[in-house]
């Protein structure tokens, strides 16, 4: 029997305005002195002073930063070091989508350490994260990167993506109110959608997987599979908008404790070279990375199948695992994604600089079922460019 070290956050307040929890949960820290992190979009159309102004209204003294941008930079991450080092903050709030979140609980944990960010990297730091940081409370406002529950900040390099990750990295408090969901554009929703999607699956069939991360992988596929259809085509559909949060937080638990592989590692040089969305880019390259690998883990496809509503009782592992390929390729089709490399303007001269960022990222290779090799990630970013799903020649 194996042994599964299972790490959750340590509190978390889920469903339809739990937002109202803020306040409560910050008055049991001995703090006056707040930084609260965002992004631009979100200071624009009111949701930041959702959690300001309630602050501002019991006495709290709190700073808005809203210079995170999308799929930040490691640049963008060092000034907000800088800053919440400077500004004798005591707690930080991350609201926001990924990027927000993964810049707040950054700069709560480095105001605490010395030297740049950078020296905390996966790939290339040289430093190890040793204290806590300041008290973090993290509110998503997108249903997709699970990163209220995680313990990773993802960090846009020159050609690809790092983490700086530690358990102290961690969320004292998650707040996950789907109500926050509403606003999300149809675009971002079903590219937020896909990342949750992504995170169930390759949680599922990881190496790392354990009877408690399946339970959760399997229940976050069934709620996006029956949902993120709805809430792309009518944002203002509560249910959906709820399952997919839900969804999306459930997703986020199974993956922080089963790890995700072959379909982020190949996503993060899309991110960094190109630019794509995280979800996008995980999105285009999910069939193509889950078809390559069925053959390792079929039995394990085919409850995949099952949990986004088809029926495998009829087939053969082999078959259901083809049929779950279909499955997942049809949903990021239905909700509006481009399926090829080509659709997202990215030149078949980009495959070896691809495959060779893809090849480095070792720490998410190394959950896959089946073992990628450099020449089995230029295959799977080949069939991703052609649009045809292919497998290893035995
Ligand atoms: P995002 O945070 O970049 O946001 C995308 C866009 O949606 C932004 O323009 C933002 O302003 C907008 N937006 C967010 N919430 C909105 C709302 N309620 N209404 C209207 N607009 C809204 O997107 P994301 O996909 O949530 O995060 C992506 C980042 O998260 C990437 O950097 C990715 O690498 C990272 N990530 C982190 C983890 C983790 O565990 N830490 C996991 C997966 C991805």
């Amino acid at each position: 029997m194996s042994v599964s070290k299972l790490v959750f956050p340590p509190l978390t307040h889920i469903g339809w305005g739990s937002l109202q929890q803020l306040l409560p949960e910050v008055e049991k820290y001995d703090v006056k002195n707040i930084l609260v992190v965002t992004d631009p979009m979100l200071a624009q159309i009111g949701l930041a002073d959702r959690v300001t102004a309630p602050l501002k209204e019991n006495g709290y003294e709190v700073t808005l930063y809203t210079e995170v941008i999308p799929e930040p930079p490691l640049e963008v991450g060092e000034k907000l070091v800088s800053f919440t080092r400077d500004g004798g903050f005591e707690m930080v709030i991350g609201i926001g989508g990924g990027s927000a979140l993964d810049l707040a609980k950054l700069a709560a944990v480095m105001a605490e350490h010395d030297g740049p960010a950078a020296d905390y990297l996966n790939l290339s730091g040289t430093k190890h994260v040793e204290k806590k940081g300041l008290p973090k409370i993290l509110i998503p406002t997108t249903a997709g990167t699970g990163s209220e529950v995680t313990n990773i900040s993802v960090l846009s390099l020159k050609t690809t993506k790092d983490v700086v990750t530690h358990d102290n990295l961690l969320a004292d408090v998650a707040i996950v109110d789907a109500e926050l969901t509403v606003s999300v554009p149809p675009r971002v929703t079903a590219a937020t959608g896909i990342d949750a999607l992504t995170h169930a699956v390759e949680a599922y069939v990881s190496v790392n997987a354990s009877p408690v991360s399946d339970g959760l992988a399997l229940q976050a596929i069934r709620l996006i599979a029956r949902s993120l259809r709805k809430a792309v085509e009518d944002g203002s559909d509560k249910q959906a908008r709820i399952d997919m949060s839900q969804g999306s937080y459930i997703a986020g638990l199974a993956f922080f404790n089963a790890g995700v592989a072959g379909v982020h590692a190949l996503a993060y040089p899309l991110g960094g070279q190109f630019h794509l969305a995280h979800g996008e880019s995980n999105a285009v390259l999910l069939p193509y990375v889950m078809g390559y690998i069925r053959n390792s883990c079929p039995k394990r496809m085919a409850d995949i199948l099952n949990a986004l509503g088809g029926n495998s009782s009829y087939l053969s592992e082999e078959e259901a695992s083809y049929k779950c390929v279909e499955e997942l390729e049809r949903l990021v089709k239905d909700v509006g994604i481009p399926s090829t490399l080509a659709e997202f303007d990215i030149p078949e001269s980009a495959l070896e600089s691809l495959t060779r960022d893809g090849a480095k990222q070792k720490r998410l290779l190394a959950r896959s079922p089946l073992p990628l090799t450099e020449n089995d990630i230029r295959e799977i970013y080949s069939s991703a460019f052609k649009g045809k799903v292919t497998e290893p020649i035995m």
